[in-house]
């Protein structure tokens, strides 16, 4: 084969067999946030680029390397969502949802575009199921949204999980974490990465943030945040772990976790699965109070978090837990000859219309080359509409599994007789 086009470099397609994985799994997680009172919530692929240089910000990895900004005709700056936060709360603030009652609570599955090395896990078109809530600045709100993140995983019996928790502060408390980190890293300043010599003046929190290794053995005994919180972040991110407690959900605070995008302030948070001794994000969260002003809307407090859907699923298939398969064709109805063709065509269509799953000969096939096809596909029964059948108004049911017949009629009871017939099989 020569195709003209290949699939592009870090995009998947999504086959059959998955799709039905992908459809269970997103079920659930919008199950699971309906009982917590989510609405959904759709917004554009594209946003103008200055959205998320000033929300995701200008030193976050997205921003820096990651993202996919062209030109459009008009010659407007436009990038392909790297996130879905920024552009769900331009949508809240651009239609004025935050007029509305408080607090506002949104899901979404978006597609989301980064330009990163492809590897495991790591895609350059990928989906995040997300939810955020706005106007609701008590810590009960990121309590809860922990618990609904808890419990999408629970039930999809995701095992070896751990929840991380930490508190990165407000603005006050970063002035001075942020002295503290350039104290620390002034003598060893030149070994540090060019991203994190960068940030080192611009936000040194984001040191712990980085990849490198050689980063990560500089950080190892950098200060901590939770050592800087100012009163009122300290008693916010208390009150979120006594929360949590009451809900015997468990959890580790690691002052480590930082997040990759600019925009968070108080509580951060992410659930990582061990596998095989490999460490994967599959949610990463937290409060972002800030981030409405910054993109020039008003104060609204908010939290947030995001799921990656494929690293959900790479998880779940590693872990061998189940999924539905997707629906067998239930009935095949097969034409022996070609005057039959129009019958067998119209008896699918009246089984459909009973939501029986049916399929009928779309192609210019004989019967052989039918029953082929219903082997192939493991259709569980088959009907043959000749002449005879016609006539006579009924057909004989054939069960695939057993070869067994019975015969139905074709005429008024046609979908009855199918479907008492069924279970006379064994
Ligand atoms: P990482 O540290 O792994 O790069 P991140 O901090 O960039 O993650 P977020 O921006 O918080 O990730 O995105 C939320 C979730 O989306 C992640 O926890 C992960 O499950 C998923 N995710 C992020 N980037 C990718 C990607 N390139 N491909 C697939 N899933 C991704
Ligand atoms: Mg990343």
């Amino acid at each position: 084969m020569n195709l003209i086009a290949k699939r592009i470099r870090g995009m998947q397609d999504l086959l059959p067999e998955k799709s039905k994985n992908w459809e269970t799994l997103e079920k659930i997680m919008k199950e699971e946030a309906e009982i917590y009172g989510f609405k959904l919530i759709r917004t554009p692929v594209l946003e103008q680029t200055e959205l998320f240089e000033r929300s995701v910000g200008g030193e976050s990895d997205i921003v820096e390397k990651e993202m996919y900004t062209f030109k459009d005709k008009g010659d407007r700056s436009v990038t392909l969502r790297p996130e879905g936060t920024a552009g769900i709360l331009r949508a809240v603030l651009e239609n004025g949802l935050n007029n509305g009652p408080m607090p506002l609570k949104l899901m979404y599955v978006s597609s989301c575009y980064r330009y990163e090395k492809p590897q495991s896990g790591r895609y350059r078109e990928f989906f995040q199921f997300g939810l955020e809530v706005f106007g609701a600045p008590s810590s009960v709100s990121d309590a809860e949204l922990i618990c609904l993140a808890q419990s999408i995983l629970d039930r999809l019996t995701i095992k070896n999980l751990s929840l991380e928790i930490n508190s990165i502060g407000c603005k006050e408390c970063r002035k001075k974490y942020s002295e503290a980190m350039i104290n620390y890293f002034k003598d060893n300043k030149e070994s540090l990465c060019e991203t994190c010599q960068k940030r080192l003046e611009k936000n040194p929190m984001r040191i712990l943030d980085c990849k490198e290794k050689k980063c990560i053995k500089i950080s190892k005994d950098a200060p901590v945040i939770l050592n800087y919180l100012c009163d009122e972040c300290e008693d916010h991110f208390n009150k979120v772990k006594s929360y949590l407690d009451v809900m015997n959900i468990k959890y580790t605070v690691n002052p480590k976790i930082v997040r990759g995008l600019d925009y968070y302030s108080k509580t951060v948070f992410e659930f990582i699965c061990e596998l095989d001794g490999e460490k994967i994000t599959i949610c990463g969260g937290g409060r972002y109070d800030g981030l409405s002003k910054i993109i020039g809307g008003p104060d609204l407090p908010a939290i947030g978090f995001g799921m990656g859907i494929e690293r959900i699923l790479t998880v779940m298939e590693r872990q061998e837990i189940e999924f539905q398969k997707p629906e067998a064709t239930q009935i095949f109805i097969a034409n022996a000859d070609e005057k039959s063709k129009k019958k067998a065509f119209e008896l699918c269509e009246i089984m459909r219309k009973s939501s029986i799953i049916a399929e009928c000969n779309i192609c210019e096939r004989n019967l052989k080359s039918q029953m082929k096809y219903a082997n192939k596909i493991n259709v569980q029964f088959v009907l043959i509409i000749g002449e005879e059948e016609i006539q006579t108004k009924k057909a004989n049911l054939k069960d695939m599994a057993s070869g067994k017949e019975i015969k139905i009629s074709l005429g008024e009871d046609f979908i009855k007789d199918f479907l008492n017939t069924q279970f006379n099989f064994d």
